[in-house]
């Protein structure tokens, strides 16, 4: 069986943001604390047991607290059911749980060659010391099998694949350290049960919907996808910032090139929304946008859902 839980379901910054004023960060922080979410992650399992998160957030230690399933196993004094971290991109929002997951257990990380060469550029995730935290590159297209730290395998597979996306922002205007050309700044990943053939489609960061995504993604039964904005311009818009989501690397929910429309028509069982801004109406129960969202057969992720497949 195939277990995911949604560990968190916001774009960077969380909701509410720490500096942000609108409308849904006062709400969530105010009358509807229901809307509180933490920084996209997900935790997925074969055996129920032994668990790999997709990527790690700066929220990680509150979202282990929240869920049971992540905690130590009862009489163990040092222990952690996870197996590993997958890395889809270089984002911080991607990255800086992993500094939460110092304290020697053991566990491997495993990341494109791009995103591996900012975990060493950056001497600070020498905390996780390649003794205990061994550092697996994974390549485009090549499917892998996430090994549990005695070694054996996890029976998950996992099948990295590109998405138009682009580096961290933090790197933008400097040299990468993995080196500027060539794909591997933004992937998506298809996570497979071995055992049943079961799997589902992350995809947390994309800038388009290419003919060839939505070849791969026609006739899945459950895909997490980028829902940073509801449109291109709404942070500039609503004078929250200067870039678009295009310039951010993310696609809007709406709009002829947007997720919702692009999306549609493919057979898809279950489509859930995943890294979601607080600029986003969507986020807003009862909003126009959030009913032309769940009209299209869409979900609006929250943290904490679990799904077996
Ligand atoms: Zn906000």
């Amino acid at each position: 069986m195939l277990r995911v839980v949604v560990l968190g379901a916001a774009a960077g910054g969380g909701v509410p943001q720490w500096n942000c004023g609108c409308e849904v960060c006062r709400k969530a922080r105010g009358e509807h604390p229901e809307l509180q979410s933490t920084q996209a992650s997900i935790a997925v399992s074969s055996d129920g047991e032994h668990w790999f998160l997709v990527n790690a957030s700066p929220d990680l230690r509150q979202q282990l607290i929240a869920t049971p399933q992540l905690h130590p196993k009862r009489g163990a004094l040092r222990h952690s059911p996870i197996a590993g971290v997958i890395l889809t991109n270089g984002e911080i929002d991607a990255i800086a749980g992993l500094l939460s997951m110092r304290e020697g257990s053991p566990f491997a990380i495993y990341g494109h060659e791009k995103v591996l060469a900012i975990l060493r550029d950056n001497s600070i995730f020498n905390v996780l010391s390649e003794k205990n935290v061994k550092r697996v590159p994974i390549a485009i297209n090549s499917a892998f099998e996430p090994a549990l730290p005695d070694g054996k395998p996890s029976g998950l597979e996992i099948l990295p694949f590109t998405v138009t996306g682009k580096g961290a922002w933090y790197l933008e205007g400097k040299a990468h350290p993995g080196g500027s050309d060539g794909a591997g700044d933004t992937l998506g990943l298809r996570v497979r049960d071995k055992a049943t053939g079961k799997h589902f489609y992350f995809i947390a960061a994309c800038a388009d919907v290419t003919d060839e995504l939505k070849s791969r993604l026609a006739g899945a039964s459950l895909l997490f996808f980028d829902g940073t904005v509801w449109r291109d311009d709404e942070l500039v818009v609503a004078g929250l910032g200067t870039k678009t989501g295009k310039g951010m690397g993310h696609i809007s929910m709406s709009g002829s090139a947007g997720a919702i429309e692009s999306l549609a028509g493919l057979d898809i069982d279950r489509k859930i929304f995943l890294h979601i801004n607080n600029s986003n109406p969507a986020l807003l129960e009862g909003s126009a946008e959030r009913r032309i969202a769940e009209g299209a057969g869409w979900q609006i992720g929250a943290d904490g859902t679990e799904i077996v497949l």
